[in-house]
């Protein structure tokens, strides 16, 4: 599964942090999603409380913060850089995208130029924000 292989990731990267500091408990962990990495949410919580477990990570309920990353894309042809809010977008289409994100291409252009040979910058994948550890 998707989520369990990035939360094993994510709780790997922990246990490492831990040894590392000489530190027993997880005080804190900021971990951003992007809008257009298709993860459930509640898959990926629920998979991360799962391993913190079987790794013996000590943590608290608050510990775990998740964050949107909101999608930002830049055209290859005039260099504009535009975001997923800055477009009118219907609910069905971000559905589409969210579970799809290779599909962006045949949805949008580029609002200046038209073009459709632009790139994702952010949005994508998972990035840890800050960690405490104690
Ligand atoms: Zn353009």
């Amino acid at each position: 599964m998707h989520e369990w292989a990035l939360a094993d990731a994510v709780a790997r990267y922990v246990l490492e942090l831990l040894k590392e500091n000489n530190a027993s408990r997880l005080e804190r962990i900021i971990i951003r999603l992007g809008v257009l990495q298709s993860i459930d949410k509640e898959v990926f919580m629920f998979s991360l409380r799962e391993l913190f477990r079987q790794y013996n990570i000590e943590y608290s309920d608050e510990a775990i913060v998740l964050i949107d990353e909101e999608a930002l894309f830049r055209c290859r042809r005039c260099g504009y850089t535009w975001s997923l809010n800055d477009l009118e977008v219907d609910e069905a289409v971000r559905e589409a995208i969210h579970f799809i994100p290779e599909v962006v291409h045949s949805y949008f252009t580029c609002p200046r130029c038209g073009s459709r040979d632009f790139e994702v910058v952010k949005g994508r994948g998972l990035t840890i924000g800050e960690v405490v550890v104690k």
